[in-house]
């Protein structure tokens, strides 16, 4: 297994992107590992064509699987938005090799050439490459005169309905893959195939009734074809249904059952489960200081188990498989695993057009797909990259104050892919969504550093220079807060990073506030101090960021 569990571009489709066309001979092929005991599942997502937001699915689909099972993903993207293009992709006919398993989201209505059909198949049919297939992938190559795109899937569809939310109907509520989707489910919005044909052999697992044709129409089913094991769902045109607890269970569920690690309660096999962000666990502490220049991990009575030094430090993160993802300087990320090995690493320097551009880098952040958010100071911008630094995603920034040292401090994606932004300088922070639209800000009075989006769905905040602590709810009311001597002994001076515990305890960053002060607070709602952090040794006066894990 390869020492990096993200591999979003496979060096073929890297040169293939880069326009140099497929070098075959520096291909590394790793054989399928159908009987392997632990994750990650290796899967590629392949979108492109019409009609649908993929640069967007692609990220939900990859995060809410990600977060629900151990899968490490190949993004494709090809196409464009024309339906009649046959992507470079399915040129090699090893296309699929190195997969456990292949999702198809293509909208490639236009495509008929059955002969090209017939090759791109078999890495299923023959290799025995499972498959899922979500919505329009079964209206692709519709118009082509052979059976092998369809016979794989077990439908055959070539219209359908007209956009309306859908009552969704669970036929098999005892079948893993069902048994936590609900009796009826009613989505968000939605685009009914119509179904002119199943295979005898295809299961049905839910179906919703078709307003325009007046019958049922299967929506979701299984499908056995040589060996391969095949999922489709015909859900999922519109962003809004896709990004649903219930369609991001399913196609979880769906994937699970395809590569033969879906349990009989609907739950990932052992060593399948998502990985975990690091629970408090103990009291080792991760923390970086720009004032010793360093970034460490300790343990409560200060031994030094980890260490690497550094210029400048805004963020840090203990990823799930140990490794440590944290910053350098303003423009250099690094990947680094205990033993000292560099996985990754990102010069925004120079990166995605930065070239000559003042820009600091104050947040950043590890994806469940393996994709890395960064925020990005002086271009005011949120992108996520891959592995090889190749963007999938960017939204700008609104900042009233442009200052590329003070645009943004703590930056994070939550779970409904938004992002929760710090703006220093505008003393604001602001939610964004997908699409880069300001849906809540709230002014802190202070050059605020730090935000959390809590379980109750409120908002914390480490406010900076306001030497306070804020928790907010979404109409911009403060809920709770702690000034800067409320707690006996302890002066609240620039207060950086807020976590939510496990326990509900809150985690606060307390820096520039001297060698008397705790560097970290733990607190409970009622103001009590349960645990505190002081290492003037190991760490100064300028320790910004730090982890309890
Ligand atoms: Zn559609």
């Amino acid at each position: 297994m390869s020492a990096q569990p993200f591999h979003f571009f496979s060096k073929r489709l890297l040169l293939c992107l880069l326009g140099v066309g497929f070098l075959s001979g520096l291909i590394h092929l790793e054989s399928m590992r159908a009987g392997e005991s632990t994750g990650p599942i290796r899967a590629l997502m392949i979108s492109g064509g019409c009609c649908h937001d993929y640069p967007n699915q692609n990220l939900i689909l990859s995060e809410g699987i990600s977060k629900r099972a151990h899968v490490a993903w190949t993004l494709v993207r090809q196409g464009g938005s024309d339906r009649a293009i046959q992507i470079p992709l399915y040129d090699d006919p090893q296309w699929a090799e190195g997969y456990d398993v292949v999702v198809h989201n293509e909208c490639f209505g236009g495509v008929t050439d059955a002969e090209w059909l017939e090759t791109i198949v078999k890495p299923h049919t023959e290799g025995g490459v499972p498959a899922v297939f979500i919505h329009c992938s079964l209206h692709s190559y519709r118009g082509a005169d052979t059976d092998a795109w369809r016979s794989l899937m077990g439908a055959r569809s070539t219209s359908h309905e007209r956009a309306r939310p859908l009552k969704v109907e669970n036929l098999k509520p005892h079948h893993p893959i069902m048994k936590h989707f609900p009796p009826m489910w009613d989505t968000p919005n939605g685009e009914l195939y119509k179904i002119e044909k199943m295979w005898p052999d295809a299961i049905p697992l839910a179906q919703a009734y078709g307003q325009d044709t007046q019958k049922d129409h299967v929506v979701a089913w299984l499908n056995h074809l040589g060996n391969a094991r095949v999922f489709t769902t015909t859900l999922g045109h519109h962003n809004e249904t896709m990004q649903s607890e219930i369609y991001l269970d399913m196609v979880s569920r769906g994937l699970l059952w395809a590569v033969g690690k879906l349990e009989v309660d609907g739950s990932p096999s052992s060593g399948f489960e998502a990985p975990l962000a690091s629970q408090l666990q103990g009291r080792r502490i991760l923390a970086g200081d720009y004032s010793k220049k360093r970034i460490a991990i300790v343990d409560e009575s200060g031994h030094v188990s980890w260490e690497h030094p550094i210029k400048d430090i805004h963020d840090l993160h203990v990823l799930p498989n140990g490794n440590i993802l944290f910053q350098t300087s303003w423009t250099q990320l690094l990947e680094m695993r205990p033993d000292g090995e560099i996985v990754w690493s990102y010069d925004a320097s120079t990166m995605n057009g930065n070239q000559g551009k003042r820009v600091e880098v104050h947040a950043f952040q590890r994806l469940a797909n393996g994709l890395t958010m960064v925020a990005e100071s002086g271009p005011r911008r949120i992108i996520e990259v891959d592995h090889h630094g190749v963007i999938h995603k960017e939204i700008a920034l609104k900042v009233d104050h442009p200052d590329p040292h003070r645009d943004t401090r703590m930056a994070r994606k939550l779970d409904n892919g938004h992002y929760l932004v710090c703006h220093e300088a505008d003393h604001t922070v602001r939610e964004y969504d997908r699409d880069g639209k300001v849906v809540w800000e709230y002014v802190t009075g202070g050059e605020v550093y730090g935000a959390a989006r809590l379980r109750n769905g409120h908002t914390l905040i480490g406010n900076g220079s306001g030497h306070n602590v804020l928790e907010v709810n979404s109409a911009g009311e403060i809920v709770w807060s702690l000034s800067q001597r409320e707690l006996p002994g302890i002066e609240l001076a620039w207060v950086t990073t807020v976590e939510e515990l496990p326990n509900g305890h809150f985690m606060i960053g307390n820096c520039h506030a001297g060698p008397q002060q705790p560097q970290i607070i733990e607190v409970n709602r009622d103001k009590k101090v349960i645990w505190s952090f002081l290492n003037f040794d190991a760490f100064g006066n300028a320790m910004p960021c730090s982890k309890v894990f």
